[in-house]
């Protein structure tokens, strides 16, 4: 798989590092864990989208676009690292935020609500939950036109074969790095949300002929619609890469017992999972993507999905600023 004929921008130096977990891997008393920092990813406090804006933003540069929209909910990784990247670019960049909940919204608001204002979003237009966000997006771009600029709309979900091509280079990326440390890992355990990040890392898996199970952690949805949603990502992206797209859609593996009840919202798994790693590693895992994620993986290890003897490797794809939105969740000791 040739990356070099899409145009991308670079945002980080080098390999994100692939670091052995010890002191976690012995709280939990199975496998050998590791974790793929791609929460040390370039852009303001890293992550996944970090990967895939890199390719979606050089696509708007290279249409002469001056105006990143994008939408999220209130406390959105993708908003942040959207705007984020326009700053980095000098492009100007105007989020819609979809309050879900009525009357969470505080423009005053911690985590990424706060640094959305921090980095100065041109405009963030605050809607209530279940608007149309397409039609809300294209609106914003007809307003920037009407001032002689031009808009480049980034789907909320970010899960197009495009952006899926971040994750396609972070399977280059941990292949040779693995080749390189001489490491074999058995499992690969991610967040899956939109699917972009499980999608595109199963496709550079598949498309490198690397057979190593990926364990997807739902995050917002049963594991029958995810699985059909990240079999659709593999399928587009297979497709725009051209390569062969006879996946078979058994790679495609998810779990949904650890999200519940519902998408943001936190449980106990979770918050064990965010504390136990902070406390033996002291790495910030999120209470929305990787908390949860990290929950999946401790109850694999404790069902004896994950055995003794093996290597885990979990992507850490980022989130920790949206911990400091949520203080009463975990200071309850
Ligand atoms: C968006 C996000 C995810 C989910 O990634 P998808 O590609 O949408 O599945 C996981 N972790 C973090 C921290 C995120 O911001």
């Amino acid at each position: 798989m040739d990356l070099t004929r899409f145009p991308r921008r670079r945002y980080t130096e080098g390999y994100t590092p692939i670091e052995k977990l010890p002191r976690f891997s012995e709280a939990l008393g199975g496998p050998e864990i590791y974790i793929k920092r791609d929460d040390l990813l370039g852009l303001t406090g890293g992550g996944n989208k970090t990967r895939k804006l890199e390719f979606v933003v050089a696509d708007a540069l290279a249409k002469g676009c001056d105006t990143l929209i994008t939408c999220g909910a209130i406390q959105s990784n993708h908003c942040r690292l959207t705007l984020a990247a326009a700053v980095k670019e000098g492009l100007y960049c105007r989020l819609i935020i979809e309050e879900r909940v009525p009357g969470t919204y505080d423009a005053k608001g911690s985590g990424n609500n706060f640094l959305y204002r921090l980095l100065d979003a041109e405009k963030i237009k605050v809607m209530s939950g279940g608007i149309d966000e397409v039609a809300e997006m294209e609106k914003t771009a007809q307003e920037v036109e009407a001032e002689g600029r031009k808009p480049y709309i980034i789907d909320g979900s970010n899960a197009s074969a495009l952006s899926a091509l971040g994750y396609v280079a972070c399977a280059q990326e941990l292949t040779a790095q693995l080749f390189e440390k001489d490491l074999h890992i058995d499992h690969i355990v991610c967040p899956s949300g939109s699917g972009g990040t499980h999608g595109g890392l199963l496709t550079g898996l598949w498309g490198s002929n690397t057979d190593i199970p990926v364990a997807g952690i739902n995050v917002r949805r049963s594991k029958e619609l995810q699985i059909a949603k990240v079999y659709d990502v593999v399928k587009r992206t297979a497709q725009f890469l051209g390569i062969a797209s006879d996946v078979p859609k058994d790679i495609v593996v998810c779990f949904d017992d650890y999200y519940m009840p519902g998408y943001s919202l936190p449980n106990d798994k979770m918050i064990e999972a965010v504390k136990l790693l902070a406390r033996t590693e002291g790495i910030l895992v999120d209470p929305v993507y990787t908390g949860k994620a990290m929950a999946g993986l401790i109850g694999l290890v404790r069902n004896g999905y994950f055995k003794k003897g093996e290597k885990v490797l979990f992507l850490h794809t980022g989130g920790s600023p949206a911990l400091y939105a949520y203080l009463d969740t975990f200071l309850t000791e």
